[in-house]
Protein backbone atom coordinates (compact mmCIF):
# COMPACT_ATOMS: atom_id res chain seq x y z
CA UNK A 1 0.00 0.00 0.00
CA UNK A 2 1.10 3.36 -0.82
CA UNK A 3 -0.17 6.24 1.07
CA UNK A 4 2.26 8.60 0.28
CA UNK A 5 0.90 12.65 0.44
CA UNK A 6 -2.30 11.14 1.69
CA UNK A 7 -3.56 12.49 5.45
CA UNK A 8 -5.69 10.29 7.52
CA UNK A 9 -7.23 10.45 10.07
CA UNK A 10 -7.92 7.81 12.60
CA UNK A 11 -10.59 8.12 16.20
CA UNK A 12 -9.81 5.96 19.16
CA UNK A 13 -6.06 6.13 17.77
CA UNK A 14 -4.86 6.00 21.32
CA UNK A 15 -4.50 2.48 22.29
CA UNK A 16 -5.54 -1.07 20.92
CA UNK A 17 -7.26 -1.51 17.06
CA UNK A 18 -7.36 2.80 16.31
CA UNK A 19 -3.36 2.20 17.31
CA UNK A 20 -2.49 -0.17 15.41
CA UNK A 21 -4.39 1.69 11.92
CA UNK A 22 -2.80 4.39 13.24
CA UNK A 23 0.78 3.07 13.24
CA UNK A 24 0.10 1.17 9.75
CA UNK A 25 -1.19 3.80 7.57
CA UNK A 26 1.46 5.97 8.44
CA UNK A 27 3.65 2.97 7.84
CA UNK A 28 2.57 3.11 4.25
CA UNK A 29 3.24 6.71 4.25
CA UNK A 30 0.13 8.54 5.05
CA UNK A 31 0.33 11.38 8.05
CA UNK A 32 -2.09 10.37 10.55
CA UNK A 33 -4.15 12.75 12.72
CA UNK A 34 -4.16 10.34 16.13
CA UNK A 35 -7.76 11.34 17.76
CA UNK A 36 -8.45 9.69 21.19
CA UNK A 37 -10.27 11.10 24.33
CA UNK A 38 -7.23 10.60 26.34
CA UNK A 39 -4.21 13.77 25.80
CA UNK A 40 -1.50 11.07 27.01
CA UNK A 41 -2.82 7.90 24.52
CA UNK A 42 -3.25 10.52 21.45
CA UNK A 43 -0.03 12.28 22.61
CA UNK A 44 2.03 8.45 22.53
CA UNK A 45 0.56 7.13 19.72
CA UNK A 46 1.73 10.37 17.73
CA UNK A 47 5.20 10.38 18.85
CA UNK A 48 5.94 6.30 18.43
CA UNK A 49 4.83 7.31 14.61
CA UNK A 50 7.30 10.04 14.53
CA UNK A 51 9.96 8.05 16.24
CA UNK A 52 9.75 5.45 13.26
CA UNK A 53 10.38 8.30 10.70
CA UNK A 54 6.22 9.46 10.20
CA UNK A 55 4.17 12.28 10.05
CA UNK A 56 1.63 12.83 12.91
CA UNK A 57 -0.79 15.18 14.72
CA UNK A 58 -2.35 14.43 18.21
CA UNK A 59 -5.68 15.68 19.38
CA UNK A 60 -8.30 14.99 21.84
CA UNK A 61 -11.62 14.87 20.87
CA UNK A 62 -15.06 13.38 22.12
CA UNK A 63 -16.23 12.04 18.39
CA UNK A 64 -19.85 12.34 19.97
CA UNK A 65 -19.84 16.40 20.14
CA UNK A 66 -20.44 17.71 17.39
CA UNK A 67 -18.65 21.44 18.52
CA UNK A 68 -15.69 19.24 19.42
CA UNK A 69 -15.53 16.99 16.22
CA UNK A 70 -16.18 20.54 14.24
CA UNK A 71 -12.83 21.98 16.35
CA UNK A 72 -10.78 18.48 15.28
CA UNK A 73 -11.69 19.21 11.69
CA UNK A 74 -10.70 22.50 11.66
CA UNK A 75 -7.25 21.47 13.21
CA UNK A 76 -6.55 19.00 11.17
CA UNK A 77 -7.04 21.13 7.92
CA UNK A 78 -4.38 24.14 9.82
CA UNK A 79 -1.97 21.33 10.13
CA UNK A 80 -2.37 19.61 6.88
CA UNK A 81 -4.89 21.67 4.26
CA UNK A 82 -6.40 18.20 3.77
CA UNK A 83 -8.32 14.98 4.74
CA UNK A 84 -8.56 12.23 2.16
CA UNK A 85 -9.35 9.38 4.95
CA UNK A 86 -11.19 8.75 7.86
CA UNK A 87 -11.09 6.04 10.09
CA UNK A 88 -14.02 5.91 12.73
CA UNK A 89 -12.44 3.84 15.42
CA UNK A 90 -14.00 5.26 18.48
CA UNK A 91 -15.94 3.09 20.26
CA UNK A 92 -17.12 1.63 23.22
CA UNK A 93 -18.74 -1.84 24.90
CA UNK A 94 -19.55 -1.43 28.36
CA UNK A 95 -21.48 -4.34 29.37
CA UNK A 96 -25.25 -4.40 31.05
CA UNK A 97 -27.66 -6.87 31.14
CA UNK A 98 -30.72 -5.75 29.36
CA UNK A 99 -33.19 -5.82 32.32
CA UNK A 100 -30.66 -3.09 34.09
CA UNK A 101 -29.80 -0.79 31.25
CA UNK A 102 -31.08 3.11 31.66
CA UNK A 103 -31.44 5.53 29.19
CA UNK A 104 -28.24 7.06 29.80
CA UNK A 105 -26.48 4.03 29.45
CA UNK A 106 -28.19 3.17 26.28
CA UNK A 107 -27.66 7.13 25.06
CA UNK A 108 -24.12 6.83 25.30
CA UNK A 109 -23.16 3.94 23.69
CA UNK A 110 -25.11 5.23 20.66
CA UNK A 111 -23.62 8.84 20.96
CA UNK A 112 -20.30 7.45 20.74
CA UNK A 113 -20.59 4.11 18.10
CA UNK A 114 -22.88 5.57 15.72
CA UNK A 115 -23.65 9.20 16.46
CA UNK A 116 -19.64 9.94 16.48
CA UNK A 117 -19.42 8.07 13.25
CA UNK A 118 -22.19 10.25 11.48
CA UNK A 119 -20.58 13.78 12.63
CA UNK A 120 -16.99 12.51 11.98
CA UNK A 121 -17.62 11.07 8.75
CA UNK A 122 -20.24 14.58 7.54
CA UNK A 123 -17.33 17.06 8.93
CA UNK A 124 -14.28 15.17 6.96
CA UNK A 125 -16.62 14.66 3.68
CA UNK A 126 -17.19 18.14 3.47
CA UNK A 127 -13.05 18.40 3.37
CA UNK A 128 -12.29 15.76 0.57
CA UNK A 129 -12.31 18.02 -2.08
CA UNK A 130 -10.35 15.29 -4.49
CA UNK A 131 -12.47 12.24 -3.26
CA UNK A 132 -11.69 10.26 -0.16
CA UNK A 133 -11.88 6.93 1.75
CA UNK A 134 -14.39 6.28 5.12
CA UNK A 135 -13.72 3.17 6.90
CA UNK A 136 -15.91 2.59 9.96
CA UNK A 137 -14.85 -0.10 12.61
CA UNK A 138 -18.26 -2.15 13.15
CA UNK A 139 -18.02 -5.67 14.84
CA UNK A 140 -19.58 -8.82 14.28
CA UNK A 141 -21.60 -7.80 17.00
CA UNK A 142 -23.87 -6.67 14.17
CA UNK A 143 -24.54 -10.04 12.67
CA UNK A 144 -24.41 -12.19 16.13
CA UNK A 145 -26.39 -11.35 19.80
CA UNK A 146 -23.64 -10.81 22.27
CA UNK A 147 -25.53 -11.21 26.07
CA UNK A 148 -24.81 -7.81 27.64
CA UNK A 149 -24.63 -5.35 24.78
CA UNK A 150 -28.46 -5.14 23.49
CA UNK A 151 -26.95 -0.88 22.70
CA UNK A 152 -23.48 -2.42 21.72
CA UNK A 153 -24.97 -4.73 19.00
CA UNK A 154 -27.71 -1.86 18.04
CA UNK A 155 -24.81 0.93 17.01
CA UNK A 156 -22.64 -1.68 15.38
CA UNK A 157 -25.93 -3.04 13.13
CA UNK A 158 -26.69 0.93 12.94
CA UNK A 159 -23.28 1.02 10.73
CA UNK A 160 -24.55 -1.68 8.60
CA UNK A 161 -27.31 0.37 7.29
CA UNK A 162 -25.31 3.67 7.74
CA UNK A 163 -22.41 3.17 4.94
CA UNK A 164 -25.09 2.07 1.84
CA UNK A 165 -26.82 4.93 1.04
CA UNK A 166 -24.12 6.98 2.22
CA UNK A 167 -21.75 5.35 -0.41
CA UNK A 168 -24.82 6.11 -2.72
CA UNK A 169 -24.78 9.65 -1.60
CA UNK A 170 -21.09 10.33 -1.97
CA UNK A 171 -19.97 8.17 -5.17
CA UNK A 172 -19.86 11.48 -7.23
CA UNK A 173 -17.29 13.02 -5.28
CA UNK A 174 -15.82 9.98 -5.40
CA UNK A 175 -15.79 9.00 -1.48
CA UNK A 176 -15.76 5.21 -1.21
CA UNK A 177 -17.41 4.11 2.33
CA UNK A 178 -17.28 1.00 3.97
CA UNK A 179 -16.88 -1.08 7.19
CA UNK A 180 -14.54 -3.06 8.69
CA UNK A 181 -15.98 -5.95 10.98
CA UNK A 182 -13.91 -7.53 13.80
CA UNK A 183 -13.93 -10.78 15.66
CA UNK A 184 -12.39 -10.58 19.34
CA UNK A 185 -9.69 -8.77 18.86
CA UNK A 186 -7.22 -8.99 21.61
CA UNK A 187 -6.75 -5.00 23.11
CA UNK A 188 -7.14 -2.75 26.01
CA UNK A 189 -10.41 -3.33 26.00
CA UNK A 190 -11.15 -6.00 25.19
CA UNK A 191 -9.34 -7.72 28.13
CA UNK A 192 -11.69 -5.93 30.61
CA UNK A 193 -12.89 -8.56 32.79
CA UNK A 194 -10.87 -11.44 30.25
CA UNK A 195 -10.41 -14.35 32.43
CA UNK A 196 -7.75 -16.47 31.00
CA UNK A 197 -10.57 -19.31 31.13
CA UNK A 198 -12.71 -17.15 29.37
CA UNK A 199 -9.91 -16.28 26.34
CA UNK A 200 -10.15 -20.38 25.98
CA UNK A 201 -13.41 -19.85 25.57
CA UNK A 202 -13.50 -17.63 22.81
CA UNK A 203 -10.42 -19.13 21.27
CA UNK A 204 -12.23 -22.21 20.63
CA UNK A 205 -14.69 -20.61 18.76
CA UNK A 206 -12.49 -19.22 16.33
CA UNK A 207 -11.46 -21.60 13.38
CA UNK A 208 -8.19 -19.88 13.10
CA UNK A 209 -7.84 -21.08 16.61
CA UNK A 210 -6.70 -17.52 17.88
CA UNK A 211 -8.04 -14.37 19.14
CA UNK A 212 -7.20 -11.65 16.14
CA UNK A 213 -4.40 -8.82 16.69
CA UNK A 214 -4.84 -4.52 16.02
CA UNK A 215 -2.47 -5.61 13.28
CA UNK A 216 -5.27 -8.12 11.52
CA UNK A 217 -7.62 -5.33 11.28
CA UNK A 218 -4.96 -2.02 10.41
CA UNK A 219 -4.02 -4.98 7.50
CA UNK A 220 -7.53 -4.97 6.25
CA UNK A 221 -8.13 -1.11 6.67
CA UNK A 222 -4.85 -0.40 4.96
CA UNK A 223 -6.16 -1.90 2.08
CA UNK A 224 -9.91 -0.08 1.96
CA UNK A 225 -8.02 3.24 2.14
CA UNK A 226 -5.85 2.34 -0.69
CA UNK A 227 -6.57 2.98 -4.62
CA UNK A 228 -6.05 -0.61 -4.69
CA UNK A 229 -10.20 -0.42 -2.93
CA UNK A 230 -10.95 2.57 -5.41
CA UNK A 231 -14.28 0.13 -6.83
CA UNK A 232 -15.21 -1.10 -3.37
CA UNK A 233 -17.76 0.82 -1.23
CA UNK A 234 -20.77 0.70 0.39
CA UNK A 235 -19.41 -3.01 1.75
CA UNK A 236 -18.75 -4.33 5.18
CA UNK A 237 -15.44 -6.70 5.72
CA UNK A 238 -15.65 -9.48 7.89
CA UNK A 239 -12.10 -9.60 9.88
CA UNK A 240 -13.01 -12.69 12.64
CA UNK A 241 -10.47 -15.61 11.73
CA UNK A 242 -13.76 -17.56 10.94
CA UNK A 243 -15.63 -16.67 13.80
CA UNK A 244 -19.14 -16.24 12.60
CA UNK A 245 -18.33 -19.28 9.68
CA UNK A 246 -20.53 -21.38 12.00
P1 LIG B 1 -10.18 0.06 23.31
O1 LIG B 1 -8.97 -0.75 23.58
O2 LIG B 1 -11.11 0.35 24.43
O3 LIG B 1 -9.75 1.43 22.61
C1 LIG B 1 -10.74 2.33 22.24
C2 LIG B 1 -10.14 3.72 22.08
O4 LIG B 1 -11.20 4.61 21.70
C3 LIG B 1 -9.55 4.25 23.38
O5 LIG B 1 -8.30 4.87 23.11
C4 LIG B 1 -10.58 5.25 23.84
O6 LIG B 1 -10.05 6.35 24.56
C5 LIG B 1 -11.13 5.77 22.53
N1 LIG B 1 -12.45 6.37 22.73
C6 LIG B 1 -13.49 5.89 23.46
N2 LIG B 1 -14.51 6.75 23.42
C7 LIG B 1 -14.12 7.80 22.65
C8 LIG B 1 -14.73 9.00 22.27
N3 LIG B 1 -15.97 9.33 22.68
N4 LIG B 1 -14.04 9.86 21.46
C9 LIG B 1 -12.79 9.56 21.06
N5 LIG B 1 -12.14 8.43 21.42
C10 LIG B 1 -12.80 7.55 22.21
O7 LIG B 1 -11.10 -0.62 22.19
P2 LIG B 1 -10.73 -1.58 20.94
O8 LIG B 1 -10.97 -2.97 21.38
O9 LIG B 1 -9.44 -1.17 20.35
O10 LIG B 1 -11.94 -1.20 19.97
C11 LIG B 1 -11.79 -0.27 18.90
C12 LIG B 1 -12.99 -0.39 17.98
O11 LIG B 1 -13.09 -1.74 17.51
C13 LIG B 1 -14.33 -0.10 18.67
O12 LIG B 1 -15.18 0.57 17.77
C14 LIG B 1 -14.88 -1.47 18.96
O13 LIG B 1 -16.28 -1.49 19.03
C15 LIG B 1 -14.38 -2.24 17.75
N6 LIG B 1 -14.32 -3.69 17.95
C16 LIG B 1 -13.47 -4.22 18.88
C17 LIG B 1 -13.42 -5.61 19.04
C18 LIG B 1 -12.48 -6.28 20.03
O14 LIG B 1 -12.62 -7.49 20.24
N7 LIG B 1 -11.53 -5.57 20.62
C19 LIG B 1 -14.26 -6.42 18.28
C20 LIG B 1 -15.10 -5.84 17.35
C21 LIG B 1 -15.12 -4.46 17.19
P3 LIG B 1 -9.90 6.27 26.18
O15 LIG B 1 -8.91 5.16 26.42
O16 LIG B 1 -9.41 7.61 26.55
O17 LIG B 1 -11.27 5.94 26.69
Amino acid sequence: MNLKNKVAIVTGAGRGIGRGIALKLAAAGASVVTVDLSLVDCVSAAAEIKDKGGRALALTCDVSDAEVVAKMIADTMTEFNQIDILVNNAGIFPFKPFLEMNEADWDKVIDVNLKGTFLCSQAAAKKMSTGGKIVNISSIAAYVGFSGLTHYCASKGGLNGFIRPLALELASKKINVNNVAPGAIETPGASTGMTPELKKQTEAMIPWGRMGLPADIANAVAFLVSDQADYITGQTLIVDGGYTLR
